[in-house]
C-alpha cells in the first residue's frame, strides 16, 4: 500500500493509523517522493482506516497526487513560504477530473529557491516564483493555475510518454501551449544533504530532521515520534522532520527517539547507504540486500554513497552519483 503526502506532510493522527496498519512487526517504508508504503497490510478495512484520518481525500486522484515541496519551507531559509501552495495544488488537482488519468510516475515540485526538490527535475515546478517544466526556466509565472494548465497540457501532448521527459522538446511544446516559451537549458541542482539533526527555526523553536535505517521506520517506533504531537514532514531523502517544537522537548524527543534507531547525526554512515528491500518483500529477491547494507552501514568502511540491490532493476537508487552494489545469486 503506497499512501501518498502531497509536500511529505503528515499529521500525529495519520501517522499513528499508518503505525496501526503497520504493526509491531512491520515497517513504514519511506519514499524517495516523500510518500509511505506498507507492506503485507492486513486489514480488510485498511482503505476505511486511511479515509477515516484525511489520507485518501480523492480515491480516484490518489495516484496523481505526486507532489514534493521544500520539507523545511516556511521555518528555516528559502525565498517564499510553499506550504499554502501545496494544499491548493493538491485541492484543485483533486477537482479536476480530466487530471485523474495522468501517470502515475507524473511529478510537481514546489522549490521554495533553495533548490532542494528541484533536484528531483520535476516534470512541472514552481521554482522561486517561475514556472520550470522538466527542470529548464520558462518565462511564465509559477501559479497554482499555470502548473495544473502544464499539466492538462501535457496530458494532451503525451500519447503514452509518462514523463515530460519522454517526449523530445516536450518541455518548449508544452510552454508554447501555455502562452510562453522555454528561457533556458535544463538545470538540475546537485542535490542536498537531507536536513538531519537539530535545526533552528526563524521563530525561536526547532525542527529535528531524523535518518531512519534504510528509510523504514518500525510500527513501534512511528508510535512514539506521532505521540510527540508535532506536525511531521516525510522528505524525499527518506528522512523526517519533527516540527515547532520548544527546547527542552525537542531534547527529549531526542533521546527517547535516538535508541529507537532514528540517527540525529547528519555525518552518520547510515545516511550513506541504502537499499532495495532484497528477499524481506520483493519476489524477485534471492538475496538479502537490506541485510547487506546493514552491515555496510555497521563496518565503518563506508567512503561515499553506496546503493544495494537484489537484482539489475536497480529499485530505490538514490539521485546524486553513487555506488551501486547488486549482490549476486545466494
Ligand atoms: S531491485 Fe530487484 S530485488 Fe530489489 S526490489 Fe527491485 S525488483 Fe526487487
Amino acid at each position: 500500500m503506497r499512501v501518498r503526502l502531497p509536500g511529505g506532510r503528515i499529521t500525529p493522527q495519520q501517522l499513528e493509523a499508518l503505525a496501526d496498519l503497520a504493526g509491531d512487526d512491520g515497517d513504514l517504508e519511506l519514499t524517495s517522493r516523500g510518500n509511505i508504503q506498507l507492506r503485507a497490510v492486513t486489514a480488510p478495512d485498511a482503505r476505511e482506516q486511511l479515509a477515516a484520518v484525511g489520507l485518501l481525500p480523492s480515491p480516484s486522484h490518489e495516484r496523481v497526487r505526486n507532489i514534493v515541496a521544500s520539507p523545511l519551507s516556511g521555518r528555516i531559509g528559502g525565498l517564499v513560504d510553499v506550504r499554502p501552495l501545496v494544499s491548493d495544488l493538491d485541492e484543485q488537482l483533486c477537482a479536476a477530473p480530466s487530471l485523474a488519468d495522468l501517470p502515475g510516475r507524473f511529478l510537481f515540485a514546489l522549490d521554495d529557491g533553495r533548490g532542494d526538490v528541484a533536484a528531483l527535475a520535476a516534470d512541472v515546478e514552481a521554482r522561486s516564483g517561475t514556472l520550470f517544466l522538466d527542470a529548464r526556466p520558462t518565462d511564465l509565472p509559477a501559479t497554482v493555475d499555470t502548473m495544473l494548465a502544464a499539466a492538462a497540457a501535457f496530458a494532451d501532448l503525451r500519447e503514452d510518454a509518462w514523463r515530460l521527459r519522454d517526449i523530445p522538446d516536450g518541455a518548449v511544446g508544452l510552454a508554447r501551449e501555455l502562452g510562453g516559451t522555454v528561457v533556458g537549458p535544463r538545470d538540475v541542482p546537485a542535490p542536498p544533504g537531507p536536513p538531519v539533526g537539530w535545526l533552528d527555526q526563524a521563530d525561536g523553536r526547532v525542527t529535528l530532521g531524523a535518518a531512519p535505517h534504510l528509510g523504514r521506520i518500525p510500527g513501534r517506533t512511528a508510535r512514539f515520534v506521532a505521540a510527540v504531537e508535532h506536525s511531521v514532514t516525510i522528505t524525499p531523502w527518506r528522512t523526517l522532520c519533527v516540527h515547532d517544537l520548544d527546547e527542552g522537548p525537542a531534547e527529549t524527543v531526542v533521546r527517547v527517539l535516538a535508541p529507537m534507531g532514528l540517527t540525529f547525526d547528519a555525518n552518520s554512515p547510515w545516511l550513506q547507504v541504502s537499499s532495495c528491500v532484497g528477499n524481506r518483500g520483493c519476489a524477485r529477491a534471492d538475496t538479502d540486500a537490506m541485510g547487506a547494507a546493514e552491515q555496510l552501514a555497521l563496518s565503518g568502511a563506508l567512503s561515499g554513497r553506496v546503493h544495494v540491490v537484489s537484482c539489475a532493476r536497480g529499485c530505490g537508487a538514490p539521485p546524486g552519483p553513487h555506488e551501486l552494489v547488486l549482490l549476486g545469486p545466494r
